[in-house]
């Protein structure tokens, strides 16, 4: 029989005041997206690491959205655990519809709020103090733990997580600590964007039988969409793959002539396991058999972006260790779902890192809205937790 390992009291080693006051550092420096530029706060993220003793870099493609490197390292070898969150936020926006400064930090009944609080300053803030955790309780690991505190999230990620990925970054485990409210949510959807142009023949206004409408057959392919049935292997915690049809559309020139040109976007969510090429070829069936029973429809389609789903089989270790974890520290089990969303997970995923796509402090509902808010309770436990994850999958051998 294995021997029992000895848990840590994580509660002697937290000063709740330093874990709320960085987050509420976070909340207080420009973040938005656009503009994207993450500099300043990087700066923040990095002051602290360096504070708790983490080896630490800014890396930065473009030098404007600067992503933030640190790394616990063991005395001992053994994996490498990667936390990922990232350092851009939407837009406030109005600043009228808030009832609390965005960018101030305040906190109320329990709640910190501000811009990012939720999504996600909360979860990357944490994931740093957690390092803090494992040097204040002198935990020795094996292996290393990198933490990433990433830009660009909420535009792509091709300069933030997508980068560092480029540059070399992998793990043998990884969880992103967007916000499930400590809840773990084992995958997450795609996205599928694309555009659908329909070309017709213009005409005067008066004599609309001598032109083609292309906004009216835009209308009927839009009209039919529900025949699109995409082929996908049903998912446990997943709905099936939705289809958002005219999210955007344009066409026509003047009030009295038929329009030549109609061009709209559509928004597929996918489910784990399908395939871009798949998809496509059957939106593409779509439009040849719309275009047999009407040959008037010539439509053409286009990409304007593809996101992979992301998913962790439950059995991973990572995932094990971080279910123990929540119970330890709160005494409830966390529920096992999944999120409709999509987040930098999915390129993490593809290079075969097995990542828990969302575990972190914060609700997903108070994402990119007015009066955001994370639980300050959340924020201790979430800061805890990341700390026992630490212990239990990297200090395995000194059990
Ligand atoms: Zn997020």
């Amino acid at each position: 029989m294995q021997k029992q390992k000895v848990q840590i009291d994580w509660d002697q080693f937290v000063n709740t005041e330093e874990i709320v006051t960085f987050i509420q550092s976070l909340i207080q420096t420009p973040s938005e997206n656009p503009t994207g530029d993450t500099r300043e706060i990087a700066e923040v993220v990095q002051r602290k690491c360096l504070e708790i003793g983490l080896e630490t870099r800014i890396v930065s493609k473009d030098g404007i959205r600067a992503n933030v490197v640190a790394t616990l390292e063991g005395n001992k070898p053994g994996p490498t655990l990667l936390f990922n969150g990232h350092i851009d936020t939407v837009p406030a926006g109005d600043l009228s519809d808030w009832d609390y400064d965005p960018f101030g930090g305040v906190i109320e009944e329990g709640r910190l709020y501000g811009r990012g609080a939720a999504d996600m300053l909360g979860g990357t803030g944490t994931m740093i103090m957690a390092a803090q955790l494992i040097k204040k309780a002198g935990i020795d690991i094996a292996g290393k733990v990198i933490f990433t505190a990433v830009a660009d999230e909420e535009t792509g990620g091709a300069l933030g997580t997508g980068y560092l990925l480029e540059q070399g970054l992998t793990a043998d485990a990884a969880i992103c600590t967007e916000p499930s409210e400590l809840d773990i949510h084992l995958a997450h959807k795609g996205a599928y964007w694309f555009r659908i142009t329909t070309k017709g023949v213009t005409s005067h206004g008066s004599v609309p039988e001598q032109g083609v409408n292309a906004v009216e057959k835009m209308a009927k392919i839009i009209a039919n969409m529900n025949r699109l049935q995409l082929s996908h292997t049903p998912h446990k915690l997943l709905t099936g793959p939705t289809i958002a049809p005219g999210t955007l559309i344009e066409g026509g020139t003047k009030t009295n002539v038929v329009p030549s040109h109609c061009s709209a976007t559509f928004d597929i969510r996918t489910v784990p396991g399908m395939k871009h090429e798949q998809v496509r070829r059957e939106i593409q069936e779509f439009l040849d058999n719309l275009s047999i029973e009407d040959p008037d429809i010539q439509a053409e389609f286009e990409d304007l972006f593809w996101m992979n789903a992301a998913e962790i089989d439950e059995s991973e270790k990572i995932v094990q260790v971080t279910k123990s974890a929540v119970e330890r520290i709160t005494g409830r089990q966390p529920q096992i779902s999944a999120n409709p969303g999509t987040a930098d997970a999915r390129l993490i995923a593809a290079y075969g890192i097995p990542i828990i796509p969302f575990f972190g402090p914060g609700t997903i509902d108070q994402a990119h809205k007015r009066n955001e808010y994370v639980e300050v309770n959340q924020l201790i436990d979430a800061t805890k937790i990341y700390a026992d994850i630490i212990f239990n999958y990297l200090g395995s051998n000194s059990g």
